[in-house]
């Protein structure tokens, strides 16, 4: 798609100003915005697509910071329990979903997001090479512009707890873990084929999580990160549990550990951080890593509230995500943005440090593209790569449009995204699926449901059940 016109839009920049143009165009050759102009129209001739933007309010693609497409397939199979608990249901589930799996679970997520205006995401997925390459193979399919960080762990899962070995159950020590060695190879080996500068596709490094990561694997992580120019993504201090954790191993706070390893840069984004404390953010600002926070999954899991407001105050970019469908229920960064709108407005805050609907929107336009090391994106100006959404105006949450900000933040307009365009090529044009059948898609995503929610059932649940019962107890502090 050499030429793209967006005629006669409402266009929200998401510019650091704020700006609006009430009626403007703009202009897409290449993949990228070569001119945004306001009031007058452009002659629709020598364009290869033109898009009538009447009643339509055209903003910045969303950028989806934290995502697990191994969930897409197994959501509503977690009970609502606290993660070292979760933890066990997601990985036995994980343990019964196949490559090809992998392939349907990328696009029933890349569908869902497309459909709800998210333009880009940071895929965070185990499993092996064949697993990430079917997602990677997935997201190309489908158009999605993705950054695909393999989460990797080279620790038994006990030996992450912030409980000593001899007091645990056998029942849970008995698994095994992967090298590092074999782990970084991996990394690599996805890089190597997938990771190309300008292309949609990019491979980053993954810690699941510093505590269940060894020294080494978290060193090669910074090494090879800083060698191949690439980002670096981990969860840190998402529970309670985590935060002991880094006590109980380093005898210091998570991320003193994490910088020690190398790991703590304007490359890093560190997922959660709910038990982050002030000296760590301080670090944190120190480095120029960001923070992305996921309200639905902190909330449904109860692991806490995360200190948005301070981390903001201390000079740390925050980003949103939704995490996984498992943990999150919906995969609309709309509904992320109106829980981060809400959950920090404390009566025991001043007003003034209360969350605008423009400070949400700084993180997914500003803040976002810091994660996937992407300087061209989340703005509609000249130069920028053009990921944009188009939402109807004509929808109940948008009408009447009184203030567009505060409507794209409170109002949940996600029923309203009609048009998406990653790297100027519509993949959703007026509701459909360019280049796949939704349909198809939908069909796959419930057989396979179906099979795996039926093998759980019989093989797993029971044990899994029983485990959980005893992390409960061993972690109850
Ligand atoms: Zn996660």
């Amino acid at each position: 798609m050499a030429k793209v016109l967006i005629n006669n839009s409402y266009i929200v920049t998401g510019d650091q100003n704020n700006t609006i143009i009430p009626r403007g165009c703009i202009v897409i050759e290449q993949g990228r915005i070569v001119a945004v102009t306001s009031g007058e129209f452009i002659d629709p001739s020598n364009f290869d697509l033109v898009i009538d933007g009447t009643n339509t309010l055209t903003m910045p693609g969303l950028i989806n910071a934290h995502h697990h497409s191994y969930a897409n397939l197994v959501k509503g199979m977690n009970p609502t329990v606290p993660l070292e608990q979760w933890m066990l249901y997601t990985m036995a589930l994980g343990g019964l979903l196949t490559p090809e799996d992998m392939y349907w679970n990328a696009l029933a997520g890349a569908m869902e997001m497309l459909r709800s205006g998210t333009t880009s995401c940071m895929d965070h997925l185990a499993q092996g090479f064949e697993a990430i390459d079917g997602a990677m193979q997935a997201y190309r399919d489908i158009g999605l512009r993705v950054t695909m960080a393999p989460m990797i762990s080279d620790k038994p899962y006990h030996a992450t707890l912030p409980i000593a070995e001899d007091a645990l159950p056998p029942e849970l020590k008995n698994q095994g873990a992967p090298t590092a060695q074999e782990l970084v190879a991996t990394t690599v080996a996805l890089y190597e084929k997938w990771h190309t500068k300008g292309s949609r596709l990019h491979v980053a490094f993954g810690p699941s999580g510093p505590q269940r990561c060894t020294d080494e694997l978290l060193k090669e992580c910074g090494n090879q990160a800083r060698l191949l120019d690439t980002a670096i993504h981990t969860h840190v201090l998402e529970s309670k549990a985590q935060a002991r954790t880094a006590e109980f191993l380093y005898g210091k706070p998570m991320l003193f550990h994490l910088d020690e390893m190398g790991c703590l840069s304007e490359r890093t984004s560190l997922v959660h951080s709910v038990w982050i404390n002030d000296r760590e953010m301080k670090l944190a600002a120190d480095r120029g890593a960001v923070v992305v926070h996921n309200p639905s999954s902190n909330l449904l899991i109860g692991s806490g509230i995360a200190p948005v407001i301070k981390c903001r105050e201390m000079g740390v970019p925050v980003a949103l995500g939704t995490d996984g469908a498992n943990v999150s229920g919906s995969l609309s960064m709309f509904d992320s943005m109106k829980l981060a709108g809400l959950i920090h407005n404390r009566p025991d805050l001043p007003q003034e440090a209360w969350l605008q609907p423009q400070d949400v929107l700084e993180m997914v336009a500003s803040h976002a593209p810091k994660v996937l090391l992407e300087k061209d994106l989340g703005r509609i100006a000249p130069g920028q790569k053009a990921d944009l959404v188009l939402l109807n105006l004509e929808n109940p949450s948008l009408t009447p449009l009184n203030n567009a900000c505060w409507q794209l933040v409170y109002a949940e307009p996600t029923s309203a995204v009609e048009t998406v365009l990653v790297q100027g090529e519509p993949v959703l044009l007026q509701g459909k699926l360019m280049r796949i059948s939704e349909k198809r898609i939908l069909e796959e995503a419930a057989r396979r449901g179906e099979r795996i929610r039926n093998a759980f059932a019989e093989k797993h649940h029971d044990q899994v059940l029983r485990k959980a019962a005893m992390i409960r107890k061993a972690c109850s502090f």
